[in-house]
């Protein structure tokens, strides 16, 4: 998020992986309609569900946080669909819940009347540099900070990312709070203004 304040991706597959590869190579091993096999087969399915209500639980605590104490929120609209047919991409995506995250956040922010800004996907919020917006092309997936060539800035890949979102939407009308002591609520109130008094609160979140 563009006030710093990073997410782990809950990836609870990846971390039960082995135990499901295991508990999968146990009941392939079982004689078919035997007792064994089918005691093998609901330990396979009590882990896919644990897996699933990790994911979930998660998953809402994330988004509950964020419609409850950002008015604005703008998230970037990423190609999902492309980034699922790279095959190395593809499982931690579909484990972190992207789609379930999205419609989340759309829900509880519709319920509080949030604002939601969905970024454009082409608009180059990981190339950008921050500061003087210079491109740098160079950069890869691969690089967790983002380095430029133009003014020197040195800054984590996400948190310039953020900033970069951040500023999208300051450009449309919205500004951002969140300055460290600004809690919450004097970002909301009934009125929709902060403490400013003039413009509703953004903040950010990427993926
Ligand atoms: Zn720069």
């Amino acid at each position: 998020m563009s006030t710093g304040q990073k997410f782990e991706g809950s990836k609870p597959l990846k971390k039960h992986l082995n135990k499901l590869k295991c508990l999968q190579q146990q009941l392939s091993r079982k004689q078919k309609g035997s007792n064994n096999r089918n005691k093998a087969r609901i330990k396979v399915a009590r882990l896919h569900y644990r897996i699933s209500c990790i994911r979930q639980d998660t998953l809402h605590k994330l988004t509950s946080h964020l419609s409850n104490n950002f008015a604005a929120i703008a998230i970037e609209d990423l190609n999902v669909k492309g980034m699922m047919s790279n095959h190395v991409l593809a499982r931690s995506i579909a484990d972190m819940g992207f789609y379930e995250f999205r419609r989340q956040l759309g829900y509880k922010s519709q319920m509080r009347n949030n604002h939601i800004e969905v970024v454009d996907r082409w608009f180059p919020s990981s190339k950008r540099c921050s500061r003087c917006h210079v491109i740098n092309d160079s950069i890869t997936l691969g690089d967790r900070v983002f380095k430029c060539n133009n003014c020197g800035l040195e800054i984590d890949r996400e948190l310039n990312a953020a900033i970069n979102l951040e500023s999208t939407v300051s450009s449309t009308g919205f500004q951002a709070c969140g300055e460290k002591g600004a809690g919450p609520d004097s970002c909301r109130d009934e009125t929709g203004l902060n403490e400013a008094g003039t413009k509703p609160c953004t903040d950010l979140y990427t993926f």
